[in-house]
């Protein structure tokens, strides 16, 4: 049920975006940017779920939604002016097969973008900090202080938004995402297509936001989290502290994750307010779509 009235949510705000006129012109080059081509030979068009359970022994007790396609259903139309508004930040084409490399640094540091297509330099470690205090769980050093305001924020209200995954270091989603394309190989599939079925599970390493330090999984990574009121709380909330609900359900096929509920990304105060309003993605948001 909460689902749908998200949806419909969505829809009305996508709508919106027709009366939004969103002057953003600053055309900025913050992110310093490589190309690179190592996942050539990887498959094109997996719908990778970033979903990562934290027990990192539990090999693949399949996730929450195992199997979900990306749905080919309807997007609410994003209309955009015909006057094209210039993205905040100005990025390289890319694409699974030519990753472009981003470093989160610069003036528009909390917009960086990691998806299959733009990913993190190898082996790549932010500056970290606990996402609240007495928490093992931590995040970007950056982030963590907007984690802990909007912590505080939802606890006065009654929610408590327990940090359950934050910041995962490249190695170890390396490990993870080897781990599952062994344990694939176990069942007998082709390096090529354990490879292909890792993806659609696990983002590789480098390309999850977990590894960047921007994200948080909140409570739980189940599909469960979204008919609490911690998540109600969040769709209300979460953005007058600068976080967005990174999958949503209606832009899989963009993000090329599924949805996500329990997920959410710190992009700043702004730019989630702006993206709240108009019903976009960050990939939309940041002219990659
Ligand atoms: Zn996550």
């Amino acid at each position: 049920m909460a689902k749908r009235r998200i949806k419909k949510s969505v829809k009305a705000k996508g709508a919106l975006a027709l009366l939004l006129v969103v002057i953003l012109t600053a055309l900025c080059t913050g992110f310093a940017v490589t190309q690179k081509h190592k996942i050539a030979k990887e498959a094109e068009t997996s719908v990778p779920t970033e979903a990562e359970s934290e027990s990192a022994t539990a090999e693949p007790t399949e996730a929450p939604t195992e199997g979900t396609t990306v749905p080919t259903t309807t997007e609410p139309t994003t209309t955009e002016p015909t006057t094209a508004k210039a993205p905040p930040v100005s990025l390289p084409a890319a694409s699974a097969d030519n990753p472009v490399i981003v470093s989160p640094t610069g003036d528009k540091w909390e917009l960086t973008v990691v998806n299959l297509s733009y990913c993190l330099p190898e082996g790549y470690e932010p500056k970290l900090a606990a996402a609240v205090e007495g928490s093992s769980v931590q995040l970007d050093e950056r982030v963590a202080p907007q984690y802990a305001a909007m912590y505080a924020a939802a606890k006065a209200d009654g929610c408590t938004l327990t940090p359950y995954s934050g910041y995962r270091s490249y190695a170890r989603q390396k490990n993870n995402f080897d781990r599952k394309v062994d344990y694939y190989k176990k069942q007998g599939f082709s390096e090529a297509d354990a490879i292909v079925k890792t993806r659609e599970r696990i983002l590789p390493a480098g390309h999850s936001e977990h590894n960047m330090g921007f994200a948080m999984d909140v409570v739980s990574a189940s599909a469960d989290f979204v008919s609490t009121k911690e998540y109600s709380w969040l769709v209300a909330h979460a953005h007058e502290y600068g976080f967005i609900l990174r999958y949503p359900e209606n832009k899989t096929q963009i993000t090329g994750v599924m949805y996500e509920p329990w997920h959410w990304r710190y992009v700043g105060e702004k730019a989630a307010k702006e993206m709240q309003q108009s019903g976009q993605c960050l990939e939309e948001y940041l002219g990659l779509a």
